[in-house]
């Protein structure tokens, strides 16, 4: 890697290139250094946008957002453990219910782009939730779509591939990183571009970005306590032994723990939330209250209708 072409034509060098690019981006494909992602590791997702009056999403929801989970037969979602199960996300003016399904399910290629409008037409069609409480006050604004890698981190050739090479480091959902036991890539984005980033200037400043060099990344990501916990709990995958048992009162047990409250036991996400966040306060204690600001911050942003600026403005 030498730096990076821009869709206009110029060209920035660079020492170390970061590829921060997603899921569907060929940079580190491109460089030789990772393949595709497997279709077992893909999910395609819908998204349902409704536009709701603000007033009408605070009365209905509060500040919550709701899931939904059922057997295969019932026709509301992917088989479990087989896609993420229906979401209702909630905004200011609007909510997202949505749902999703790998590109390859049990070995065949379903046919999601007819499969998930099913799904949901089943869903608002059968649920009383919806019909009385959400569907009088909500009007469908568009459909929307994306993909993401949810259970990369749990098959054996994309937890092999190398997320660093000659010059490149390669960051969040582009490397695999996105949370198998929660579906949340976000948190793994994140830290694993603070290491990258740390890891870019010891390069620039040894004068060495060489593969050699730049693995100490790959050793500090491997570290982490948050990550490769998150990417390999195959807790949600497992969901899928459950279609044979069908035992209600563990399936409800196991909604509870990788859905609900118990997702916070310390074996569960408590222990890395917990590790990951004394080691950040180890290193820059004022980070506690930056933390407890960014709470009201939120909470003033939404009371006052306004966003943060961009971080680069
Ligand atoms: C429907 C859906 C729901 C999700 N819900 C959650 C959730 O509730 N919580 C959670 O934590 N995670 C969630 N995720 C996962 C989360 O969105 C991702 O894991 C996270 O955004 C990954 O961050 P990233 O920075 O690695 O990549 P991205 O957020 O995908 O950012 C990559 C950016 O790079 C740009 N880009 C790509 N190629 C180039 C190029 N060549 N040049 C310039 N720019 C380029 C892209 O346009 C994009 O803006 C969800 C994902 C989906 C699809």
């Amino acid at each position: 890697m030498r730096g990076v072409v821009t869709d206009s034509g110029a060209r920035i060098g660079a020492r170390v290139v970061i590829d921060a690019g997603g899921t569907q981006n060929q940079l580190a494909i491109k460089a030789g250094i990772r393949e595709r992602f497997t279709a077992e590791s893909i999910e395609l997702y819908m998204i349902w946008d409704h536009e709701m009056a603000r007033r009408d999403v605070d009365e209905v929801f509060g500040h919550t957002m709701e899931f939904f989970h059922a057997f295969p037969e019932e026709g509301i979602g992917a088989p479990l453990g087989y896609g993420s199960t229906l979401y209702i996300f909630t905004y200011r003016d609007s909510i997202h219910p949505g749902l999703g399904q790998f590109l390859v399910t049990q070995g065949d290629v379903p046919n999601l782009a007819k499969l998930l409008p099913r799904y949901f037409e089943t869903f608002t069609g059968r649920l009383e939730r919806w019909k009385k409480d959400i569907a009088p006050r909500a009007r469908l604004r568009a459909v929307m779509w994306d993909v993401c890698p949810i259970y990369a981190g749990l098959i054996p050739e994309t937890r092999r591939m190398p997320f660093h090479g000659d010059g490149m480091l390669i960051t969040g959902d582009a490397a695999g990183f996105e949370a198998s036991a929660f579906g949340d890539g976000v948190p793994n984005a994140w830290f694993s571009a603070d290491i990258a980033a740390g890891v870019a200037i010891e390069a620039v400043r040894a004068g060495d970005a060489s593969a050699s060099f730049l693995a100490r990344y790959e050793r500090r990501v491997r570290a982490h306590p948050f990550i490769i916990h998150t990417i390999s709990d195959r807790r949600r995958w497992n969901m899928r032994d459950l279609l044979a048992g069908r035992d209600m009162r563990e399936f409800k047990a196991k909604v509870r723990d990788h859905w609900g409250i118990g997702a916070f036991r310390y074996r569960n996400m408590g222990g890395p939330v917990l590790k990951a966040s004394l080691a950040a306060l180890k290193e820059r204690p004022a980070v506690a209250a930056e933390w407890a600001e960014m709470f009201r911050r939120y909470f003033r942003n939404w009371e006052e209708n306004r966003f943060d600026p961009l971080s680069a403005s």
